[in-house]
């Protein structure tokens, strides 16, 4: 039998999720960020969930093109836009819109030979630190991708919060404001709000949306639970368990003998382990459930392999169901236990793990 460690999709949470977020902006559209493979959840399962999407976000041209594949007509956008002037030709040819943040790419398109004009997002470095124009120098490259023949005249310009996961934070406040300031008689659309933004910075909602995480149902808000927050888990990470036993006082558990027990335990072997993609991090205490209930990792997690209590489930039976994150157990737990977020969990499932769709509309 194959191993019976299995990521299990819920296509409906997907889209309470992005009504969710469509009713939190109601005057803008929606770009549905599918990059890293919608966020380790499959691209193209991910994309056919969220169809009515305004457009699509992607990280790489591969996976714009998987998209044009799939069948998907509206707008998708590179996130960062043309990594060589060569990809040019490629963006025109699958019709993506490029995101431009740097004056090696208005080069490329100010030398572009003839062909039709890309659609273009002018990426403006408000605060983040990574990619975008300066505030100063914005105006000008407007201008110039307006002149340029191998560009759209419609350029939306966007730019990226370092801080909307803290609500109570200022500078999220300060990025709008020098946003709007620089970009104060320019013509065209605007986009600003990833996914905490959308839920927590109204005023950064403007034309166009930008969530990732919280179409995934994760959150990146410190201490906040993506279900705290009104989104659904659209990820259920799942196996068995595969053997228990009885240990005594004095006995340990796992790699390192990291857990000693302190009394007599019954303890659980479940079939995960981190070349799953669950965290090695996460040790002696992280949350887990057992047949729906909670309980608790014992020692180091393994490759293949993690050991919980099972000392107050004497029903519990090798073959159980255990749940690592999903449907009641919020990813951000686990992922906190390991010093990380839930999106880099997300992010991480193994090649091996199989995954499966659930649809309960
Ligand atoms: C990843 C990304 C997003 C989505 O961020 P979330 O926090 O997942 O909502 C939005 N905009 C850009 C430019 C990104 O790179």
């Amino acid at each position: 039998m194959s191993r019976a460690t299995c990521a299990t999709i819920h296509l409906d949470a997907l889209r309470h999720n992005l009504k969710t977020l469509r009713q939190k902006a109601p005057h803008s559209q929606v770009m549905a960020v599918v990059k890293a493979d919608g966020y380790g959840h499959g691209l193209e399962r991910v994309a056919r969930a969220l169809s009515d999407a305004d457009a699509f976000g992607v990280a790489a041209l591969d996976d714009a093109q998987r998209l044009r594949a799939a069948g998907h007509r509206q707008r998708v956008v590179l996130l960062s836009g043309p990594d060589e002037a060569a990809d040019i030709p490629v963006l025109r040819d699958l019709d993506v819109d490029a995101v431009i943040h740097h004056p090696s790419q208005l080069a490329w398109l100010e030398h572009a030979a003839a062909g039709p004009p890309l659609r273009v997002w002018l990426k403006i470095d408000t605060g983040m630190g990574r990619l975008g124009f300066p505030l100063a120098e914005a105006v000008d490259i407007h201008r110039r991708l307006r002149n340029c023949p191998a560009v759209q005249k419609d350029i939306v310009c966007m730019t990226h919060f370092a801080r909307s996961d803290e609500f109570g934070e200022s500078m999220t406040h300060e990025q709008i404001q020098r946003f709007e300031a620089c970009l104060q008689g320019v013509p065209g659309e605007r986009s600003l709000a990833n996914s905490a933004a959308v839920i927590g910075w109204p005023a950064s909602h403007s034309n166009w949306i930008r969530p990732g995480g919280a179409l995934y149902g994760l959150s990146s808000v410190d201490g906040r639970s993506g279900t705290d927050l009104g989104l659904r888990p659209a990820m259920t990470l799942s196996t068995r368990l595969i053997a228990d036993k009885r240990i005594e006082a004095g006995d340990s558990v796992g790699y390192g003998a990291g857990f000693v027990a302190q009394r007599s335990m019954r303890i659980g072997i479940a079939a995960i382990g981190y070349g799953d993609g669950y965290p090695r991090l996460a040790g002696t205490g992280t949350p887990i459930l057992v047949n729906g209930r909670r309980t608790m990792l014992v020692g180091r997690v393994s490759m293949d392999l993690l050991a919980l209590d099972l000392s107050d489930m004497p029903e519990a039976r090798v073959g159980d169901p255990v749940v690592a994150w999903g449907e009641g157990l919020p990813i951000e737990e686990v992922a906190a236990r390991a010093g990380t977020i839930g999106y880099e969990l997300a992010c991480g499932i193994t090649r091996r793990v199989r995954f499966q769709e659930v649809d309960s509309r």
